[in-house]
């Protein structure tokens, strides 16, 4: 058995799409143990995206250059660098504002290859590239260029833990033991 941390952010909220998405989840046999709906303040959201996570940031920029390379921009016109590491660091800032701008839906869902599935269910980071069919893929059509434009964080639905790792880090952050069932 394996855990994951789902975060539905504030635009799935505001789009009324709890439902739709928690029923995939559902649908694929994905046991939801705990949930709660809450307004994260910024140190949980600081511990969630640690600055100090070198690989995320330099990993977020390069995905940001990579968007920016397919569409054929320059980012130094909207970002005024091409540093990923420094792409990185603006992009924390406005990925904890977009965090803390509304009421979000955790949860922890469990199931054998948990993460795997959830972010295969999830789709790419972009939903401009995300297949049909997943999540962002299907309600959403947010980019880095329109994002980055308007200087805040790409509008993507939902967070997904990464690897188990990274779920064995986040879930204590968002709920206590006592808040995880079994059953
Ligand atoms: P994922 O959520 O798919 O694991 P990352 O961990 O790489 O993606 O990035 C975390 C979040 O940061 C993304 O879900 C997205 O909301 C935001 N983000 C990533 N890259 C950018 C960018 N270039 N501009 C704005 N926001 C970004
Ligand atoms: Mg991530």
């Amino acid at each position: 058995m394996e855990r994951t941390l789902v975060i539905l952010k504030p635009d799935t909220i505001e789009k009324g799409l709890i439902g739709e998405i928690v029923t995939r989840f559902e649908k694929v046999g994905l046991k939801i143990v705990a949930v709660k709906l809450l307004t994260a303040h910024k140190e949980l959201v600081e511990r969630h995206y640690p600055a100090d996570r070198e690989e995320l940031w330099v990993g977020i920029g390069n995905k940001t250059l990579d968007n920016y390379r397919d569409l054929d921009m320059n980012p130094k016109d909207s970002l005024g660098t091409n540093d990923p590491k420094e792409i990185g660091k603006m992009v924390r800032v406005w990925l904890m504002d977009y965090l803390m701008k509304g009421p979000v839906l955790a949860m922890v869902l469990e199931a054998p290859h948990a993460v795997e599935l959830v972010r295969k269910m999830a789709g790419h980071t972009l939903p401009l590239i995300a297949a049909p069919g997943t999540i962002r893929g299907d309600y959403a059509y947010d980019s880095s260029y329109l994002a980055n434009s308007n200087k805040r964080a790409i509008e993507n639905l939902l967070h997904a833990s990464g690897t188990k790792e990274e779920a064995e880090y986040e879930i204590p952050l968002w709920f206590t033991a006592k808040e995880i069932h079994k059953y």
